[in-house]
Order: structure tokens, then sequence, then C-alpha cells
């Protein structure tokens, strides 16, 4: 490295056209999987149905994409290859495309850092172009024989860029991210048929069958089969929207298998990524995401797909509107399904037999019988365990419930559905509680002050760094006084606050953070394991906790609810 004052000054030049081009290749073209990406999209352009992506050596010694879509004339294609030369903006308009493509940049960045051939025929004539560039020159330019579309074939990637190639991975890694790009741009294509050949070897295929349930076992194995759930189809701001998401009980460790498609686009609207994740967080386990698959469809002017360089991400309009919708319509699946899932109904279980036919308020006042409620199957209490479980017994099985994580359920539930719920009035504190902050909280505090009134908690300004919280949303167990609760004031009220003040410091924003707050709250709140309970505190706890979206797991997504069943104790006992 020279020093400063070591540093000749040299006149300012303008870089050779070749060398200024593989810079900006780099912009386009960072490893293997871009060039696959490109190429697929341009295919797609041009309205193939069965595209063929063939790969060696990791992508750096060989990729080549060959489809039968409308073609490249004889006479158009050196332009095709020449940098900002596109045939996909007729008009001058950028909010109109409809296509993947239309910078012009792909083939010109890839022919700047790989060999580049392509032969294309535009009509039925059997006969088209062939055209390579080395270098940045023409080598070949011949006729050749060839139906209706175009192959792209990109030999020798990198090799004289000697830093990308140092940076490619091991062909395997390389292979890994081409076979993600490949499904990817699959599932947005339900429609077309797509092959990848990794050395020789067939590692995909779908059908392009137009179904896209279809084309996601096809990508991601039969284990699917049975288990998607429809998400919609539902309209919002304009927007239709549509989806598949797989039973609760099938999970992913990371979020490679969450997709979101707008127009036809495979993409990641990050604010739309983690409004989706906030619903289905609290309904699966611990660190656990889904197979989800988001349809987004609108007019090309309310999404902007020119912020990313290789457009991996779009800037949808009405992004909040949607996330909101989406998220409701993912917890409303996923909690139907994970009750049916969970405690599956017995075919021989006919509850008239068992329950005598009373409202839930009144049978949760008679010890004697079972707990009706829509979530679970009759209950009848037998009494608390190790103070921390409540024992039940059902027509199917003993029943052990988490005391702890019910009543987070049962909060969570609670405080969420009160927030939008106009005609539910606060509960006003008989003792207003004071807040004191120091004054970088206070700040970050005042500024949370609509959105924690719009949650119940309404606070007013006291002092210069001091709150007084007059009311909290209506929370069973933990606010004593709530209408003859047997519940009454279990839980930790003095945990209310802290909460408030840990997440008031918080810097996610939105619905994250309002998620985080029921989440919290919940947790903090909730009675503790090693609290004895009263007979009639348990049928409420149980009671409730059949009311909920999903009786078997905490909001944090951990079991809350064992179920021994009557096959395991006959096999045990040997009956
Ligand atoms: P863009 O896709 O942004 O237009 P590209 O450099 O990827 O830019 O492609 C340049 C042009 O070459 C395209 O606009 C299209 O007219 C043509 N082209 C590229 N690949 C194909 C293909 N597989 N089939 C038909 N035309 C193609
Ligand atoms: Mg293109």
């Amino acid at each position: 490295m020279m020093s400063a004052n070591e540093r000749a000054r040299r006149p300012i030049r303008v870089l050779p056209p070749a060398l200024a081009a593989r810079i900006a290749a780099g912009e386009v073209i960072e490893r293997p999987a871009s060039v696959v990406k490109e190429l697929v999209e341009n295919a797609l352009d041009a309205g193939a149905r069965q595209i063929r992506v063939e790969v060696r050596g990791g992508g750096l010694t060989l990729i080549r994409v060959s489809d039968d879509g409308i073609g490249i004339p004889p006479d158009e294609l050196p332009l095709a290859c020449q940098r900002h030369a596109t045939s996909k903006l007729p008009g001058d308009d950028l909010t109109q495309i409809r296509t993947l493509g239309f910078r012009g940049e792909a083939l010109p960045s890839i022919a700047a850092v790989a060999e580049l051939t392509l032969v294309s025929a535009a009509d039925d004539s059997g006969v088209g172009r062939r055209l390579t560039l080395r270098d940045g020159a023409v080598a070949v330019d011949e006729p050749a024989p060839r139906p209706r579309g175009t192959t792209v074939t990109v030999r020798r990637l990198f090799q004289n860029v000697p830093a990308r190639l140092a940076a490619a991975g091991r062909p395997q890694a390389e292979v890994a991210l081409i076979s993600q790009t490949v499904r990817r741009l699959a599932l947005a294509a339900p429609h077309v048929r797509m092959t990848l050949i990794v050395d020789e070897r067939q590692v995909l295929q779908t059908s392009g069958s137009g179904d896209r349930a279809t084309t996601l076992i096809e990508l991601y194995g039969p284990a699917l089969a049975g288990r998607l759930q429809p998400l919609g189809p539902i309209e919002v701001a304009g927007a239709s929207i549509s989806g598949l998401i797989a039973d609760p009980e099938v999970t992913r460790p990371g979020r490679n298998q969450v997709h979101v498609i707008v127009n036809g686009r495979w993409t990641q609207p990050r604010g739309l990524l983690a409004t989706l994740e906030a619903a289905y967080r609290p309904l699966l386990p611990r660190g656990r995401h889904p197979v989800l698959v988001l349809v987004i469809e609108t007019e090309p002017d309310k999404v902007d797909v020119n912020i990313h360089p290789s457009k991996l991400e779009v800037r949808l309009l009405a992004e909040q509107e949607i996330a909101r919708a989406v998220g409701e319509l993912i917890r409303t699946v996923l909690g139907r399904r994970l009750r049916s899932l969970q405690l599956p109904p017995r075919v021989d279980f006919d509850p008239l037999a068992t329950a005598p036919l009373v409202a839930e308020e009144s049978s949760a006042y008679d010890d004697d019988g079972p707990i009706v409620t829509p979530g679970l199957p009759p209950l009848r209490l037998i009494g608390q365990v190790q103070a921390r479980l409540v024992l039940l017994e059902g027509s199917d099985g003993l029943y052990l419930i988490d005391q702890h994580r019910a009543h987070e359920r049962i909060l969570y539930e609670r405080l969420k559905d009160l927030h939008g719920a106009e005609h539910e009035e606060p509960f006003v504190l008989p003792d207003p509680l004071l807040i004191e902050l120091r004054p970088a909280q206070a700040a970050r505090f005042s500024q949370r002050l609509d959105e924690l009134a719009a949650l119940g908690f309404r606070c007013e300004v006291f002092g210069t760094h001091t709150f007084l919280l007059r009311t909290a949303p209506p929370m069973p167990g933990v606010l004593p006084g709530l209408s003859g609760d047997a519940l009454a004031a279990l839980g930790q009220p003095d945990e209310l606050l802290k909460t408030l003040l840990a997440l008031a410091d918080e810097e996610a924003a939105g619905e994250t953070w309002k998620e985080r707050l029921w989440v919290e709250l919940a947790c903090r709140t909730a009675v503790r394991r090693g609290r004895p309970l009263e007979r009639s505190a348990m049928r409420a706890l149980v009671g409730a906790l059949g009311h909920t979206a999903a009786p078997a797991v905490c909001p944090h997504g951990s079991p809350l609810l064992l179920r021994v069943g009557e096959e395991l104790i006959a096999r045990t006992f040997g009956w």
C-alpha cells in the first residue's frame, strides 16, 4: 500500500469499455446463481413453457439455459448483448413494467465476465443464428439449426475476474445457491416446466401444471402433499392475494421456504416478511418457520421494482395494509389447523353423552361437571400437581396443562383481540401507577404514548420525566376486580409496568412492536409455576384456554398441554 504522499497524482481518464463493463457487471453478476437467475428470467419474459437449466463445475465451468420462448430475430442478436439494450420498455414508462427484466444489463454483464454464446431462432424455419462473444469481441457468428427459442451458454465464468473467482465457494455451495434460485423461479412460474441438471444429473423438475401447490410439492418433496392449506384469496388495496401455508406440524429451521411473489417476481419485501413472521411466530414451535407461499398480484404502478441492483427487493405501495391483512389470514388459518391437528376429535366421541348441556359460564362454577369449550374436549378437573400443572380427565385420556403457559396464551389472545376493538373500554386502575424515567427513556416513552393508548394503556404526562398510567386493557387474572373473575389477581400485575418500560426502549416499530408487547406482557404477567391454585381458578383457566385459537401452544410456541392417551395407557399396562 502506498501512503498518501507517495501516491503520485494521475490524470483522470475514461475507462476502456471492456473494463468499465467488467466493473458494472459486478452489480448484476455476483455469483453463478446470478447468471442462472438472469437467464431464466429472460426465458420467462420470452414466454417459455419449458426451461432447461444445465450447470457444470458449480456454474463456473458451464451454465446453459434453453427455452422455447419467442426467440431473438437474427438481426437483433448482436444488439441483445449491448449495454442498456432491451426489448422490454417499448414506452419509456418505468411504472408500467410487466416483465422480469427491463434494464438491458444482464447479457452484456455476463459477456464482460465470461464467454457468452447465444443460439436463437424467432420463427419456425428451423434455422437461427449463433453468436459467441469472447473478451467482449465476436468470436463466432454463423447460422445454426435451432427450433424457435433461445439457448444461452456461459463458459469460464469469472476467469478474467480473479477476485470473483476466489470469492466463489466450492462447487457444492454454488450448486446449492443455484438450486435455491431455480426453485424460487419455478415457484413464481408454476405454468412453466422447469428442469435443473447438475453435472449431467437431473436434480429438479416441475411439471408446469400451473398449480402452485403441485409445484411446491414437486420442488420440496412429497411430504408436503395433503398438508398445504390455502390462504385467501382476498382483495386488499386493489391487490389480490392468495397463497399456501403448510400445517403447523410441518416446519423448517430457517426461512428458506417462506416465499413472496409479487406480480410473478420472487422477492423479499422486508417489512412484509417481518409482519408475516410476527403472525406465525406465536403459533409455531420456537425458532421454526413455516412453508409458506404468498402470491400478490397488483397493477404494475403499485410496485416499484427498481430499488435493488439484482431486483431482489420491491417496494409495494400498500405494503402496511397488505401486511396487516395477510398477518390476520395466517393467524386464522394456522390457529384453526393447530386446533384440529393437536386435538383430533375422536370418531367415537359424543360430547352430549359426557357433558351436560350447560353454558361454559355456569359450568365454571359447578365443580362437578366437565369443562366444556370449543377448543378442547370436555374435561373433568382432577386437581393441581406440583403446584404447576393442572390435571384433567377427558374421554380419551389424561390431560396435563402447564398453568403458566395456559395463562400466557389466554392473556396474549385477550390483548390481541382487544387491540382495535373500539367498543372495549380499558380497565381504569383503582390507583394510577407512577412511572418515573430517565430523560432519554422519557423522550422515547412519550413517542409511544399514542400507540400505548391504542392498546388500552393510557398514560398522562405528570412531570418532566414522570407519567401516570391510568388504564390498562382488561387482563383476566392480572388485574383484580374484573367481573367476578375466578382468576382474580393470580398473575403478576407489578410486571405490567416493567414490561411497558422495557418495551418502550425497543427499536422495533409498528406491528412487530405490538406483537412483542403482547407476547411479553402475557409472559411476564401470567401466573407463575409454583403457585397453588383454587379449584375455581383452575376451572376458569382451562375454560378460558379452550376458547383461545391455539389451546396447545403458548405464544412463544412452546407446548402447554400434554395428553396421555388411552392407547399409551393400554399399551403401557398391557391391557
Ligand atoms: P433485459 O432482460 O433487461 O431486457 P438482457 O440483457 O437480459 O436485458 O436481455 C437483453 C434483450 O435480449 C432482452 O430485452 C430480450 O429482447 C433479449 N433476450 C434475452 N434473452 C432472451 C431469451 N431467452 N428469449 C428471447 N429474448 C431474449
Ligand atoms: Mg434480462
